[in-house]
């Protein structure tokens, strides 16, 4: 990495502040331990930003938003505004950001912890080990589809599950590469018995195949995949899926992981690459430090290896958070009645997460003899 890299950071509402420094910190620690340059910009989304500009996303927000090389954001959303139109609320502002940014391709990873699984509603023999990375179609499919109407006067709704064959090939071509790095295979997933756009999907996926040959393609319809995914999750390499599908089946994964607040997202392909954890602004918890960081700083490592092309800090930054939690150190959620779990602030497990990177990388350095 040469240049400059240009993070905008849109912390947000409830713990997205909290646990979006925290990320910052492993940023910075990066930057300082490899001498790169990181420019950080804060800017106000989501209620924030209705109280200090009146709008959701202000349009300084927008702009800094296209003029950087990576937004990284932290949740949005607040009871206070519950009352307004969802136009006008701190979602429509997310909802916003990520049409203009672009992004096509929705990268959610679940992964079973070392050390966690007990935390998950499956048996700990079915969940260990599980590494899935979910590759969703973020812009076409029933979301977008027109026409898309609920008529109130003859009782009737629809909405329309559309794609093209370049939408298809774009988001194809990212899980294949992807599954290059990984272990080499995906499982594509569609409802091509029944439904015509899932048969274009099956025939675009397979035809673009045969560019990557070094890649094991397989397909799946997706009532039997939600199936497979709890009963077999370590079968699953790369998922590659259209946009509902992947919303479903990544949620349903979720449980792998045990918490919420373990899930990273990155959401690439648009103009500018949008990084933010699965989790919102929870509420509940916001301004009592004791919110999880872990997905906020994965967030982070998604950055590096995304936007930076820094693999090894990415890879060192996932090995750390590793250690932390193989080491018994829970935040609140992770703890869930563990009595022996050593339970931290939200501060505090990103401290923890530092050191054990500064171990990560000086190895490294070590080992490369500087
Ligand atoms: P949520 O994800 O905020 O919280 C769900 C539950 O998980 C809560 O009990 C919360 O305390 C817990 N939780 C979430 N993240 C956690 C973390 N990092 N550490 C520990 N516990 C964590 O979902 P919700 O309660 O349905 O929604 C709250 C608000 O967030 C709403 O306004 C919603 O619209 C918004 N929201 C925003 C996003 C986003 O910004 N991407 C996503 C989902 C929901």
């Amino acid at each position: 990495m040469t240049k400059t890299l240009k993070i905008l950071v849109v912390a947000g509402d409830g713990i997205g502040p909290e646990v979006t420094s925290e990320a910052v910190l492993v940023l910075a620690s990066v930057a300082e331990a490899g001498g790169y340059e990181f420019a950080f910009r804060y800017e106000p989304i989501g209620g924030v930003a209705i109280r200090a500009q009146g709008r959701p996303l202000p349009e300084t927000t927008l702009k800094a938003a296209l003029d950087s090389d990576a937004v990284l954001l932290g949740a949005v959303g607040s009871n206070e505004f519950n009352a307004l139109p969802p136009s006008e609320r701190p979602e429509a502002g997310l909802l916003k950001i990520r049409a203009e940014l672009g992004g096509f391709a929705n990268l959610r990873p679940s992964f079973a912890w070392p050390g966690l699984s007990q935390n998950s509603p499956l048996r700990a023999e079915v969940v260990e080990g599980a590494d899935i990375l979910f590759v969703r179609e973020l812009l076409g499919g029933l979301y977008f589809g027109e026409p898309r109407e609920w008529n109130k006067q003859t009782g009737a709704a629809w909405n329309t599950m559309r794609y093209t064959r370049d939408e298809v090939v774009r988001v194809a071509k990212v899980a294949f590469e992807l599954a290059q790095k990984r272990r080499k295979k995906v499982t594509s997933v569609d409802k091509a018995n029944v439904l015509e756009v899932s048969q274009l999907w099956r025939a675009t996926v397979t035809e673009a195949a045969k560019a990557y040959p070094d890649v094991a393609l397989e397909h799946q319809y997706v009532d039997a995949m939600a199936m497979h995914i709890m009963n077999q999750p370590r079968n699953y390499d790369v998922v590659l899926t259209e946009n509902l599908f992947g919303d479903i089946l990544s949620d349903e994964a979720g449980v792998i992981t045990g918490s919420l607040g373990m899930l990273p997202s990155a959401t690439i392909g648009g103009r500018v690459n949008l990084y933010e954890p699965v989790h919102g602004s929870a509420p509940d918890i916001a301004g009592k430090g004791i919110a999880n960081p872990l997905g906020a700083i994965l967030t982070a490592a998604m950055v590096l290896r995304f936007s930076a092309g820094l693999e090894e800090e990415a890879a060192a930054i996932e090995a750390a958070v590793k250690r932390v939690v193989a080491d018994g150190y829970r935040t609140a959620d992770l703890a869930r009645g563990d009595k022996t779990a050593r339970v931290l602030s939200t501060g505090e497990m990103g401290s923890r997460v530092r050191e054990a990177l500064s171990e990560q990388l000086s190895g490294r350095a070590a080992a490369q003899g500087v």
